[in-house]
């Protein structure tokens, strides 16, 4: 049977802390045919809309937002967290297992009105993709849609960037 995305996806075991099944994308992104196939189905509930920009979140949506920009002929912009842009930037605050994390983005990245698609490698709590999501939105840009490889459906993302009115396509859980 041919492979599909979660089959080129492996589990590590107790990765970064005991008890957490890491879901790592690298051996999906070093298959040709798994990488293009992945950035393919990411990008497939989009083909004819209006996209201005992707904004890939740090780090691994870096890697799958320039992919996806490429192919949809759009600008990227990175979502990072603090402390790594050069430029002037706007900060976001948000809330992890243990303590607080913030990401930033240039303020100049994005125009009022403009169009983005979001893009990261994993849905877990929302908590980061929310984060990003704010970013944009104080810069006046519309998220259009947020994609996803994986949906940890478990840890209640989706339900939670929904309920912010969000459209979320992920490709497996
Ligand atoms: P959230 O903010 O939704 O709880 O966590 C999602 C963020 O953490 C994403 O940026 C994602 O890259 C990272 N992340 C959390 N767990 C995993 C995992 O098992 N595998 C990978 N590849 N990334 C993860």
């Amino acid at each position: 049977m041919a492979k599909t995305v979660k089959d080129y996806i492996r589990t590590i075991v107790d990765f970064p802390h005991e008890g957490i099944l890491f879901r790592d994308v690298t051996t999906l992104f070093a298959d040709p045919r798994g990488f293009r196939m992945c950035v393919d189905q990411l990008l497939a509930p989009y083909a004819g809309m209006r996209i201005d920009k992707v904004v890939g979140l740090e780090a691994r949506g870096f890697i799958l937002g320039g992919a996806v920009a490429h192919q949809l002929s759009t600008g990227f912009v990175p979502i990072r967290k603090k402390g790594k842009l050069p430029g002037q930037t706007i900060s976001q605050a948000y809330t992890l297992e243990y303590g607080e994390a913030v990401v930033e983005v240039h303020d100049d990245a994005m125009a009022p009105g403009e169009k983005v698609l979001v893009v990261d490698d994993l849905l877990a709590t929302g908590g980061t993709a929310e984060a990003g999501i704010k970013l944009i939105e104080r810069l006046g840009a519309e998220v259009v849609g947020c994609a996803f490889v994986v949906d940890l459906p478990d840890l209640g993302g989706r339900r939670r960037l929904e309920a912010m009115g969000m459209e979320v396509h992920a490709l497996c859980a």
